[in-house]
């Protein structure tokens, strides 16, 4: 790939979920060393501290495209960051920064790697995921309901433990309650849930519950929380989850 002798790089910079000791060394490095950090609003407050030494550009929710196409247009002469919540290739905006900056071509850009939602959520709940897991993003402005429900039932189906990203919106209430219906046809009701509302930031929340109880907490569900539903071996551990990866097939301790 040629590249311009030019100045500029676009670091894409996962911040991790929240608080700012969740972000990584590196990306802390990156910030740094920008003169511009772009992201959205919530995203901006969380690093404010880190990022007081650079020069702000604030978008909001909805103004993906806007905001990696300013990204890469800056990065052509100056050291610029997007940033992103947890890490950049979960749901977040590596992908579409990359496809804007393959058409725009000789752009330097490196992406730093951020603690995701899941990790910070899976943390406070125990050892709900230690073994295969499948993740899925109940969002359906960019992915079609139909493709979001035949994954919800594989995965099901084939006994992953399930990591539900964006379970509700503001206006997107009611398929929360499909996506549940559709995993309660493969596991039963005694099957292990947690739920964690802003994981590692103000007004963090922790339930455990069971799949048969899931929906006596519908109202506490929204869009910063993360939904994880156990396999058919996950068991709860007082207010915690434990999946066994398999060790107690092999030893005994
Ligand atoms: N790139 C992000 C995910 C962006 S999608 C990451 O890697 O974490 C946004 C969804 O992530 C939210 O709807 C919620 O389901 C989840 N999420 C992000 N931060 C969270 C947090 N601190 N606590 C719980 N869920 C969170």
């Amino acid at each position: 790939m040629s590249r311009s002798l030019s100045q500029g790089k676009l670091y894409i910079v996962g911040i991790g979920p929240g608080a700012v000791e969740y972000l990584t060394k590196k990306a802390e490095k990156a910030l740094l060393g920008s003169e511009y950090v772009v992201g959205n609003g919530t995203y901006l407050d969380q690093m404010a501290e880190v990022i007081k030494g650079a020069k702000i550009i604030r978008s909001g929710m909805g103004g993906e495209v806007e905001r990696a196409r300013k990204a890469v247009e800056l990065s052509r002469e100056h050291v610029v960051s997007i940033i992103s919540g947890g890490d950049a290739n979960v749901y977040g905006m590596a992908g579409l920064v990359l496809e804007v900056a393959e058409k725009e071509g000789d752009v330097e850009v490196e992406i730093i790697p951020g603690v995701t939602a899941l990790s910070a959520a899976a943390s406070l709940l125990g050892a709900p995921v230690v073994s295969d897991f499948a993740v899925i993003s109940l969002s359906d402005l960019l992915t079609p309901t139909d493709v979001i429900e035949r994954r919800l039932n594989s995965a099901a189906e084939a006994d992953f433990v399930i990591a539900i990203y964006n379970p509700k919106s503001r206006n997107r209430r009611q398929n929360f309650g499909k996506a549940v219906e559709i995993i309660r046809k493969y596991r039963s009701d005694d099957t292990p849930v947690g739920i964690v509302k802003n994981a590692t930031r103000e007004g963090e929340t922790v339930i455990t519950t069971t799949l048969g109880k899931i929906m006596d907490y519908n109202e506490t569900i929204d869009m910063s929380t993360l939904v994880l539903i156990g396999n058919s071996e996950s068991r709860l551990w007082g207010n915690r989850i434990i999946t066994p990866r398999g060790y107690q097939r092999k030893y005994e301790y």
